[in-house]
C-alpha cells in the first residue's frame, strides 16, 4: 500500500489531494488542444507614467477558457504548461498575438506606448527564441523598440552563455527586458551587474502592504531600497498591485517611475482596452495632468 511506500504517498489518502491531482491532470490533458481550439485570449493592462499621468505602455496577460473547465487563471495553468512543454508553443502565440495587437491599435491612431509580454523561463531555454521573438515583431509590423519582454528572477538563474547570447542579440534588436515580480525570487542580484535589464517591477507582495502601514513597516523600506537601487543602476522602476491613491501618492514620493493596478484599470479584453484609451484621451484634452512634484 502507499503508506508503506513513504510520506510522498500518504497524500493521496486526502480527499483534497486527490482532488488536486486530478484537476491538474484533466488541465494537463485540457492544454494540449487549447491552442489549436482557439481557447486563449489576451487582456490587457495599462502601464502608467507617474511622471505626467500618461499611459506608457501595456501587459499582455494570457487568458483561458476551456468549455468545461470553465475559466482558469494563470496563475494555476502556466505553471502545468511549463512542466509539460506547451508553455513553447503558447508563449509564441502570446508574443504574436501582443504584436498583432499592439501593431493594429497603433495604426488606427490609439497612443499606448510599449508592449510588454511575459516571457517563461522554459522559452528562454529554446535556442531559437531570440529568432522567433524578430521574427513575431517583423511579420506583425511591431517595432522591436516597442517590445518588452517581463522574465522572473528564477529565468535569470540559468545564467548560460546561450541566455547571456540570447539577451545581446535581443539588446542589439532594441527588445527591452524588465524583471517582473521583482524581490520574490531569492536569486542573488548578481545578475543585474551583467544583464542588459532596463526595468525592475516590484512585485504587488509588497505593495499591498503601502498604504496600510500608512508610510511605515517593513513592506515600505523594501519598496524604498528596490527603487533606491533601480534609480543607482538607471534602470526604470515599476510598481504593481497599486489599489489605491494613497499607494500611488508614497510611491509618487519615493520617486517611483511607473505603476500599474487596480487603480488604474484591471486587465481589459481588448475592446474594453480601446473604450479605455479612448475615454482617457478625452479626458487628457480637458484635464490638467497631474505632476510629479506635489509640495
Ligand atoms: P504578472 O506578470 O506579475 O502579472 C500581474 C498580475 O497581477 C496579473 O495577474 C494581474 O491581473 C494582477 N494584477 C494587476 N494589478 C493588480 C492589482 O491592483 N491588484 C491585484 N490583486 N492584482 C493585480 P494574472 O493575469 O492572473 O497573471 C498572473 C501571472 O501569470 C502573471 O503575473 C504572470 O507571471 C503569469 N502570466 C500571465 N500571462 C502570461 C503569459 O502570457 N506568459 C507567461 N509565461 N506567464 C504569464
Ligand atoms: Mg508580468
Ligand atoms: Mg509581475
Ligand atoms: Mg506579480
Amino acid at each position: 500500500g502507499a503508506r508503506r511506500e513513504g510520506r510522498n504517498h500518504i497524500e493521496f489518502y486526502s480527499p483534497t489531494a486527490w482532488l488536486q491531482a486530478r484537476r491538474r491532470l484533466e488541465i494537463e490533458h485540457a492544454l494540449r488542444g487549447a491552442l489549436e481550439q482557439e481557447e486563449f485570449s489576451l487582456a490587457y493592462q495599462p502601464l502608467i507614467d507617474l511622471a505626467d499621468g500618461g499611459v506608457c505602455g501595456m501587459e499582455a496577460l494570457l487568458r483561458w477558457h476551456h468549455p468545461e473547465l470553465g475559466p482558469c487563471a494563470p496563475g494555476e495553468f502556466i505553471e502545468i504548461a511549463e512542466a509539460t512543454g506547451d508553455i513553447v508553443a503558447i508563449g509564441e502565440w502570446v508574443l504574436r498575438e501582443a504584436c498583432r495587437q499592439a501593431a493594429a491599435w497603433d495604426a488606427s491612431g490609439l497612443r499606448f506606448g510599449r508592449m510588454s509580454v511575459n516571457v517563461s523561463a522554459v522559452q528562454l531555454r529554446d535556442p531559437g527564441f531570440t529568432q522567433r521573438v524578430l521574427l513575431a515583431c517583423a511579420d506583425t509590423g511591431w517595432s522591436t523598440a516597442r517590445l518588452e519582454l517581463e522574465i522572473t528572477e528564477s529565468a535569470l538563474l540559468l545564467d548560460t552563455d546561450a541566455l547571456w547570447e540570447c539577451f545581446g542579440a535581443l539588446q542589439s534588436a532594441g527588445v527591452a527586458l524588465a524583471v517582473d515580480d521583482f524581490g520574490t525570487g531569492f536569486s542573488s542580484l548578481s545578475y543585474l551587474s551583467r544583464f542588459p535589464v532596463g526595468r525592475l517591477k516590484i512585485d504587488r507582495s509588497f505593495i499591498a502592504g503601502l498604504a496600510a502601514s500608512d508610510g511605515t513597516g517593513r513592506a515600505v523600506e523594501v519598496t524604498r531600497a528596490i527603487i533606491q537601487l533601480g534609480k543607482a543602476l538607471r534602470m526604470q522602476v515599476l510598481a504593481e498591485g497599486v489599489e489605491s491613491n494613497e499607494d500611488e501618492r508614497l510611491l509618487r514620493e519615493y520617486g517611483c517611475d511607473e505603476v500599474q493596478g487596480y487603480l488604474h484599470s484591471r486587465p481589459l479584453a481588448p475592446r474594453e482596452m480601446v473604450r479605455w484609451l479612448q475615454a482617457r484621451a478625452l479626458s487628457a484634452d480637458h484635464v490638467e495632468p497631474v505632476h510629479a512634484s506635489m509640495g
